[in-house]
C-alpha cells in the first residue's frame, strides 16, 4: 500500500536534516514491511525555497494541496522578529484550523539531563493552537486603535487603563477549548494512559483560563462518563480502575510539578501561551527541543514538524541533529498505523546514543561521545535499522 506524505523542506537547516532523515524514513518502512507498505513523497514549497522559485513564501498551490491532504511533515520555517512576513507556521495553523499542537516528551537513555531522574519524564502536551493571546488582536501603544479601545473600556466598563497602554485581546471559546480537551482525553484512553491534567491560570484570568478548566471537566463528565474520573472523586474514595483521572493544575504550579513530580503526569491539556512555555520547559528536561517531535492537527489534516527553528548559525554545515524531524516522522508513522517502522526509527536513535555516535549537539550531552556529521548519523541509523529483526 502506498501512503502519500506531503513534505516541506523548510529553511536554514531544513535541507541538512531532510537529506539525512528521508532515506532513514524510507529504510524503516522498507525493512519493517518488505515492500508491502511504501511512502509516496510529494514535495510542497514554502519559505525561502518557495520564494526563490515562485515569488511567494506560501504559494497557492501548496495551500490548495493541503486543503485536501491528510498527512504532511515540515522542516522549520524562518520568521523575522517584529517586521517582515507573518509567521508561516501561524498562517498554516490558522488557515487549516490546526487546533491541537501535540508534543510527546520522553527521555532517551544516555542523554545527560539537567534533572536527576529524567526517566520519570514521559508526558504528552496538548496545546490549543488557534485562540488565546495568539489570535493576533494587538494594538501598539499610542496608536489610534489602542486609544479607541482604551476609551471604550474606560467609559463603558469603568476601567482605569492608562492612555499609553499597548493592548492585546485574549479570546477563548467553549468550542475551541472543548475540542482540544476532547482530543487529549481520547488520546489518553486510546493509549491506556493514567491521567489528563488541565493546566490553566484560572485563579487570575477567571473567565478565560478559568473557563478552560470548567469546560475541560465538562467534556470529561458529559462525553466520557464511563471512562474518566476526577482526582477529587478518587480522593473521596471512588475506584479509578480502568479510568483516566482528570486533574487540574494552575500553570505556575505545573512548572514546579513537572520538575519535582514528573511521574505523576502523563497527558497535559492546556491553553496556547501556557502550552508554548510548558512544551519547551519540559523538553529541556530530556535534552532540549532537538530531541522533541511534534504535530499540529485539525480533524482532517496532521502536519508533523521538527520543533526547533532554522538554526541559521549551523545551516549548510552538515552538523545539525535530524532527530526532531525523525521522531516527528515516527509519530507520523504511528498515525498512519505503520508502528513497526516508527519503533525502528526510535530504536535506531537509541542504539546510536548507546554507541555514542551522534551529532555534535548530542555529543556535548553524552560522556565520551564522538560527534559525527548529520549525513553520517543518517547512514548509521540506516545500518542500525538494516540489522533489526522485524
Ligand atoms: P533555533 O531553534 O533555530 O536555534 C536555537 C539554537 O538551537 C541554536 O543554537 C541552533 O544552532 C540550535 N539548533 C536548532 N536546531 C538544531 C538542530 N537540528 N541541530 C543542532 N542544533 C540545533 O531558534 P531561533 O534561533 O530562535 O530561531 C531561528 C529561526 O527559526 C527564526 O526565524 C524562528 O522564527 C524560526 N523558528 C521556526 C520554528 C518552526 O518552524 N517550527 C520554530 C522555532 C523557530
Amino acid at each position: 500500500m502506498q501512503h502519500t506524505v506531503y513534505w516541506i523542506e523548510g529553511d536554514g537547516v531544513g535541507a541538512d536534516i531532510w537529506k539525512a532523515a528521508k532515506p532513514v524514513a524510507d529504510k524503516a518502512v522498507q525493512c519493517a514491511y518488505r515492500g508491502q507498505e511504501e511512502i509516496l513523497w510529494k514535495e510542497l514549497l514554502a519559505g525561502e525555497k518557495a520564494y526563490v522559485q515562485t515569488g511567494e513564501y506560501l504559494p497557492k498551490e501548496t495551500l490548495d494541496t493541503l486543503k485536501t491532504a491528510h498527512v504532511a511533515i515540515k522542516g522549520p520555517l524562518a520568521t523575522p522578529v517584529g517586521t517582515g512576513i507573518r509567521s508561516l507556521n501561524v498562517t498554516l495553523r490558522q488557515t487549516f484550523d490546526l487546533y491541537a499542537c501535540i508534543r510527546p516528551v520522553k527521555w532517551y537513555q544516555g542523554i545527560i539531563s539537567v534533572v536527576r531522574r529524567p526517566e520519570r519524564v514521559n508526558m504528552t502536551i496538548f496545546r490549543e493552537n488557534t485562540e488565546d493571546v495568539y489570535s493576533g488582536i494587538e494594538f501598539a501603544s499610542h496608536t489610534e486603535e489602542a486609544k479607541k479601545l482604551i476609551d471604550f473600556l474606560n467609559q463603558n466598563f469603568h476601567k482605569n487603563l492608562k492612555e499609553e497602554c499597548a493592548v492585546g485581546i485574549k479570546p477563548m471559546t467553549e468550542y475551541g477549548c472543548k475540542r482540544l480537551v476532547r482530543r487529549a482525553i481520547q488520546f489518553a484512553i486510546d493509549n491506556h494512559l493514567p491521567s489528563v491534567t488541565l493546566v490553566h491560570k484560572g485563579n487570575i484570568m477567571k473567565f478565560t483560563e478559568g473557563a478552560f478548566q470548567k469546560w475541560g471537566y465538562e467534556v470529561a463528565k458529559e462525553e466520557f462518563p464511563a471512562l474518566t474520573i476526577t482526582e477529587k472523586e478518587v480522593r473521596e474514595g471512588m475506584d479509578p480502575q480502568n479510568k483516566v483521572i482528570i486533574k487540574d493544575r494552575i500553570a505556575d504550579a505545573m512548572f514546579q510539578e513537572a520538575l519535582l513530580h514528573p511521574a505523576e503526569y502523563s497527558v497535559l491539556a492546556t491553553t496556547n501561551l501556557n502550552g508554548d512555555y510548558l512544551s519547551d520547559a519540559i523538553a529541556a528536561q530530556v535534552g532540549g527541543i532537538g530531541m522533541s517531535p511534534g504535530v499540529n492537527m485539525s480533524d482532517s489534516l496532521a502536519i508533523f514538524e521538527a520543533t526547533h527553528g532554522t538554526a541559521p548559525n549551523i545551516a549548510g554545515k552538515d552538523i545539525a541533529n535530524p532527530c526532531s524531524l525523525l521522531l516527528s516522522f515516527a509519530m507520523l508513522l504511528d498515525h498512519i498505523k505503520l508502528d513497526k517502522a516508527a519503533n525502528a526509527i526510535r530504536q535506531a536513535i537509541q542504539n546510536c546514543i548507546d554507541k555514542k555516535t551522534v551529532t555534535k549537539d548530542l555529543a556535548e550531552e553524552i560522556e565520551n561521545a564522538a560527534p559525527v556529521s548529520c549525513s553520517s548519523f543518517g547512514k548509521l541509523l540506516m545500518e542500525e535499522i538494516e540489522h533489526m529483526q522485524f
